[in-house]
Order: structure tokens, then C-alpha cells, then sequence
């Protein structure tokens, strides 16, 4: 018996090595998915949801939400990570989808003119498929102990758990992945009840059971990236491209963190790779840009049909829709009311809105009286409240939003 045991142990071991190696150069998945199953029917789309909305184009400077729900797959309680964990995760992809990561100021100067601010946002949804209140964020255990890029885990009939809407919703599968792969995307087209990503539990968020390199919250960033229509820079092929004009072509993946420049012989310029792009395999704190090309890809899918355009009339983020059910705001008719309290304040202000479409997604900056900024974050709920304990005292000038669609109030800071 003990001999079976050592036996076991001595494969288990090679099977750790072998997967520890595999992960090495794996980051993500989702190529090797789109060669298993690609999209070969586009009528896979055609179970659409019920909206009857008629579809309109983007706003060319709209800040698109996008509501996400989270499906915790757990086989023990580490894997059942934390409320914390997620929301620190979606913190990061925000700002990453926003350009307001603290890393932002590590591009390289070559590539610095390059990095886009897409005015794309997530938010945990607060409506469910039945227009009941939910967290977005849904728990479920689970006797499978590691899943492949085979689907599984988006079926409750096969341990995983259903997807919600997919033109409604964003579903993010968390789960423990075989060889810890760290996860894959869906490609825009595919199957409903297959559309959206899967996150490899311990490299999701910025706390709790993440570890470096991929602490910063990148796989989502770059799953999504694929899920909204972009290639890895390689085009996955040798000396390849992605399609979009202003990233440079590449060998293949980088690893790790390339100084920069990285040059091969099929880089066009002096200044070779975009290693420290999103869509590249480089670890989590090396990574820090989409490109304006990337950005104008991605936001492409939401234009009048488009693959992710029935988002724009996806309310299950706002609050006001709980009971009543799903509604479609179009954001072009809102008129911004938003209340602030108490003024004068202490420590603390309020911002506040009857409709989540005012403020969510939302930059909210604060100015002193010479006009500088003193405090800049994204808003994510209906009501945000505002530590401003640590500013001196004085006047100070509260602006949400930017271009045509934005309101300045004014507070004072006792
Ligand atoms: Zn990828």
C-alpha cells in the first residue's frame, strides 16, 4: 500500500512539474479555444433576449457600462474567494479600461501618445434575469476539483453553473484551472450559453488569494480584451499581427518583463514591441496600455450591430429597475441630477443620483479654488460617499463626468 502511495505521490509530483511548465508559457487559452471551437454559424447568435428596444450607435464619447456577473465555482473554501477580492478586481479593470492605472506613467515614451482611454466600464449587476435585486455575484460549490477550457463550468448540469443573458450581462466564471491556465475568452459571435470568460481563481483581483506575477488584476483585463474582439499583438502566428493599425507586429508572445526596446527581426522601428500591451503574455505589472486602435476595436462592438451593442439598453445596473424589471434608459435623453450632502461637510460628502445612469461608470474629480485637481475616482454605484477629511479647509469644486454630459457642484470643506 505504502508503495501505491509513493508511486501516486511521484506522479502527482511530474504531473505538477509538467503543469507548472505549461502555465509558464500560457497565460491564456483563448486561442487554443477559438481552433477548438470556432464560430462557424453566426444564427448561434440569434437567441437573443427579449429587448424590443430598436438598436442605436454609440455616442462617440459615451462611457459604455458593462454589468458583470461573477459565478464563484468552488471546490474548498480557498477557491470561494472574497467579496473584497472581486471588488478589487473590478477597481482594477476599471481603471485599466479607463487609463487611470497608477502604472499608466510607466509607458515607454515611444508608445506613450498611443495609450487609449477606452470610456469602458464594468459594474457589478443589480437586477437578475427575473428583475429581482441580486449582488451579481453568485456562489455555488462544486465536486469538480479543476476544469478545462471545455466549457464545463458555464453548465449546471455538468457542476458548473448556468450563464445569465448574455446580451444583458457579462458572465465571468471563476474556477480552478487544470494546470492553472489562467483563463480564456469566448470569442464576440459565439454561443450564448457559452459567451463570456473564465478566470483562474488565484490570479483574479488584487488581494486575497492572488500571487505574483498576475496580481494586478491583468488575466481579466486581457480576457476581456478578447471578449471584446481583440487578438493577442501576434496575431498568434510567427511575425504576426492583430489587425489593428497603430500596434506594432510582433515575433510571438514576451514573457516575464522585456526591457524596453524589445527588438526582434520583424519589428518595423527602433522601438519593437508593445510588450508592455494588454494583449501580451508579460506579467501583470509589466502590462499597462490598450492602444487608441485597440480602444476603437473594442468599442466598434457596441456600434449599431455589433456583436455587444444590445449592451448599450442593458439597466441591470441601475437600482431604480429592482421590481419594476429590466427597462432600457437610453443615456442620450438623461439629464444629469445629481444631489450633494452635507454641504458644508467634515469629512465626508455624498453624491447621489435618482438614476444609476447619471453616476455609474462616471469620473468624479475634485478641484480646489486654483483649479487643481485635488481627488479623482470612478463612481460604480447609484450613492458614493466621499472621504475629504484629509483636504484643508476651504471651497472646493466637484465635477462628474467630462465633455457635454457633466455637472460641477460646488462644496465647502470645513
Ligand atoms: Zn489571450
Amino acid at each position: 500500500m505504502e508503495f501505491i502511495r509513493i508511486l501516486r505521490l511521484l506522479a502527482y509530483s511530474l504531473l505538477f512539474i509538467f503543469t507548472s511548465f505549461l502555465a509558464n508559457g500560457q497565460r491564456c487559452d483563448t486561442y487554443e479555444y477559438y481552433k477548438k471551437y470556432p464560430v462557424t454559424n453566426s444564427s448561434a447568435t440569434s437567441r437573443v433576449s427579449e429587448t424590443s428596444k430598436p438598436s442605436r450607435d454609440t455616442l462617440s464619447n459615451e462611457v459604455i457600462t458593462i454589468p458583470v456577473v461573477i459565478h464563484v465555482l468552488y471546490n474548498n473554501t480557498v477557491q470561494n474567494i472574497s467579496d473584497a477580492q472581486i471588488l478589487s478586481q473590478l477597481q482594477s479593470l476599471n481603471n485599466d479600461y479607463r487609463k487611470l492605472n497608477a502604472d499608466a506613467s510607466n509607458v515607454p515614451a515611444a508608445f506613450a501618445p498611443l495609450a487609449a482611454d477606452a470610456r469602458i466600464v464594468f459594474c457589478l449587476a443589480k437586477i437578475d434575469g427575473f428583475g429581482k435585486a441580486t449582488t451579481g455575484i453568485i456562489r455555488k460549490y462544486t465536486s469538480t476539483q479543476s476544469w478545462t477550457a471545455d466549457d464545463g463550468m458555464k453548465f449546471s448540469a455538468q457542476g458548473g453553473d448556468n450563464a445569465w443573458d448574455s446580451k444583458r450581462y457579462l458572465n465571468i466564471w471563476i474556477c480552478n484551472l487544470f494546470g492553472r491556465s489562467l483563463g480564456y475568452s469566448s470569442t464576440p459571435g459565439s454561443q450564448a450559453e457559452k459567451d463570456g470568460l473564465v478566470i483562474q481563481y488565484d490570479a483574479f483581483g488584487t488581494t486575497g488569494t492572488v500571487a505574483a506575477p498576475f496580481n494586478k488584476g491583468r488575466t481579466l483585463t486581457h480576457e476581456a480584451g478578447h471578449w471584446l474582439g481583440l487578438q493577442h499583438l501576434w496575431g498568434d502566428a510567427n511575425c504576426g499581427d492583430d489587425g489593428i493599425a497603430d500596434t506594432p507586429p510582433q515575433q510571438g508572445f514576451n514573457n516575464g518583463c522585456p526591457s524596453f526596446p524589445h527588438k526582434t527581426s520583424c519589428s518595423i522601428n527602433g522601438n519593437g514591441d508593445m510588450f508592455m500591451n494588454y494583449m501580451d503574455f508579460t506579467d501583470d505589472a509589466c502590462m499597462n496600455m490598450f492602444s487608441k486602435g485597440q480602444a476603437i476595436k473594442m468599442r466598434s462592438m457596441f456600434a449599431a450591430g455589433g456583436a455587444r451593442n444590445s449592451f448599450l439598453n442593458s439597466a441591470v445596473c441601475d437600482t431604480n429597475s429592482v421590481q419594476r424589471g429590466p427597462v432600457a434608459i437610453d443615456p442620450v435623453e438623461t439629464k444629469m441630477t445629481v444631489s450633494l450632502f452635507p454641504n458644508p461637510a467634515i469629512k465626508f460628502i455624498n453624491i447621489e443620483s435618482k438614476n444609476a445612469s447619471d453616476l455609474i461608470g462616471q469620473i468624479v474629480k475634485i478641484y480646489n479654488m486654483y483649479g487643481g485637481v485635488v481627488m479623482s475616482q470612478i463612481l460604480l454605484t447609484q450613492k458614493t460617499t466621499i472621504i475629504i477629511q484629509h483636504l484643508p479647509s476651504g471651497i472646493y469644486f466637484l465635477k462628474i463626468g467630462e465633455g457635454k454630459e457633466n455637472k460641477t457642484l460646488r462644496f465647502v470643506k470645513e
